[in-house]
């Protein structure tokens, strides 16, 4: 299903140019307009989910081979010695789109950080405390 109000429907599907470096019958991954690094990609389904959590597991299973794919590419044509995959759910994680999608972000030698975090510390038993809860929401 596609969302008429969705730029990245519009854009996965075609009706909106943009500078594509992979399709197929379920995605297309084109650049990102505000790269963090040359060659910031984002892997598009071609139907509308609006996160992680109500992507249809059937496409789910096919995002990490092609981002892997691009990820190869970019580092064989673009000189990048690795690459971060992000993907955010939710506003208070970052996301401004709502339709779900996968940052594929090259990184090169001496570049700047990207996706780091400041490690905490947490005791065992507050670390037990917190797998229970997820684990009773599962
Ligand atoms: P989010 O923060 O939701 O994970 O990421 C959205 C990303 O989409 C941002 O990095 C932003 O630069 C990119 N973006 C938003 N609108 C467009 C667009 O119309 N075209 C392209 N190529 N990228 C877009
Ligand atoms: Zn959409």
């Amino acid at each position: 299903m596609k969302d008429d109000s969705c730029i990245f429907c519009k854009i996965a599907n075609g009706e909106i140019p943009s500078a594509t470096v992979y399709e197929d019958e379920d995605f297309r991954v084109i650049l990102d307009m505000g790269p963090a690094s040359k060659g910031h990609a984002l892997l598009l389904p071609k139907e509308h989910f609006k996160d992680l959590c109500e992507l249809d597991p059937e496409v789910a299973k096919k995002v990490l081979p092609v981002c892997a794919k691009v990820g190869a590419a970019m580092k064989k044509s673009l000189g990048c010695e690795g690459f971060n995959i992000v993907q955010n759910n939710g506003e208070a994680a970052g996301q401004t789109v709502f339709h779900f999608h996968v940052h594929i972000i090259p990184r090169y030698a001496g570049g700047p950080k990207i996706a780091a975090w400041t490690p905490g510390s947490e005791t065992p038993e507050v670390l037990a405390k917190t797998a229970e809860q997820i684990r009773a929401a599962l």
